[in-house]
């Protein structure tokens, strides 16, 4: 079994990630497997050098070991490009211009008809830019958003794609398959963003290069990346990439019931440990 902790050096890590990244730990070691790191820094407006510096610290001091140097997708843009490259060779992907405004003003069109839904990664996109021409000979396009075309891409799995994954995590049934069906992945996914104006790659399409690159079989993570799994499934089986098994897990909230974010700087894991709590009771603070 290889596990891993991927997470962003946006912020100090919370008492949210300390559960996320002692599981995917315990579970790696408990199965005489592998745990990995990867650092998700292709945000460089918000990465900084210092939180992924108090990440190692952190972990370090929780008792967690990593098996080999962590991954740092900064590091990895041709891999990203490569696919986008591959993806785009095959018609898959298109150029989109649209500005956030412009997409909540198209999903809400009265002509529309439907009220605009809400995917994994926000308003499915109203497919605004989708039939403009586009020429699969010519080279990948620069500093342009790059969207899939998710019509376009199930249709070229075949027919009936068997599309699914493995889930033993708290936010499903234990082992739990979750199928896909083609209809629900154009309709509540549609059209995501593959490549960003200003960075080769997107979240999605890293998090699946990077996964199979570190070789990574179980994926353990909160559950408010359940629904993104559908499209980390379909990016998987375009790259014809192997789908790790997944545990989402339940996430940690405060007192008030809120789950926890970077911003909650009270939950840092540093913060409890300068006012001296030990690693055992950080295990016991997120029911360990
Ligand atoms: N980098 C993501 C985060 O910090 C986690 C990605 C993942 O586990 O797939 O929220």
């Amino acid at each position: 079994m290889i596990t891993r902790f991927a997470p962003s050096p946006t912020g100090p890590l919370h008492l949210g990630h300390a559960y996320s990244a002692l599981l995917a730990h315990d579970m790696a070691r408990a199965a005489g497997g592998r745990f990995l790191l990867r650092i998700e820094d292709i945000d460089s407006t918000r990465s900084r050098p210092r939180w992924e510096q108090q990440i190692y610290q952190d972990l370090a001091w929780l008792g967690i070991t990593w098996d080999a140097a962590p991954m740092r997708q900064s590091e990895r843009l041709p891999a990203y490009r490569a696919a986008l490259q591959a993806l785009w060779a095959r018609g898959l992907l298109y150029p989109c211009t649209c500005k956030r405004r412009d997409i909540a003003t198209a999903a809400s069109a009265p002509q529309e008809g439907a009220a605009p839904v809400h995917g994994p990664d926000g308003l499915v996109y109203p497919g605004t830019c989708r039939d403009k021409a586009r020429d699969a000979a010519a080279p990948l396009p620069e500093g342009a958003a790059l969207r899939l075309d998710m019509g376009r891409a199930l249709a070229s799995l075949g027919v009936a794609p068997d599309l699914g994954f493995e889930d033993s995590g708290e936010a499903t049934a234990a082992q739990a398959r979750i199928r896909l069906t083609p209809a629900a992945l154009r309709d509540g996914v549609g059209d995501i963003v593959l490549s960003r104006r200003d960075f080769p790659g997107s979240y999605h399409l890293s998090v699946v290069i990077d996964d199979a690159a570190q070789g990574v079989t179980k994926v353990i993570r909160g559950a408010d990346l359940f629904e993104a799994t559908q499209i980390h499934v379909v990016l998987q089986r375009l790259l014809g990439l192997a789908t790790p098994r997944y545990h989402h897990h339940r996430l940690i909230r405060d007192a008030a019931g809120k789950r926890l974010a970077k911003r909650d700087d009270a939950r840092a894991i540093a913060k409890y440990r300068a006012e001296g709590a030990s690693p055992a009771d950080i295990r016991r603070m997120v029911g360990l």
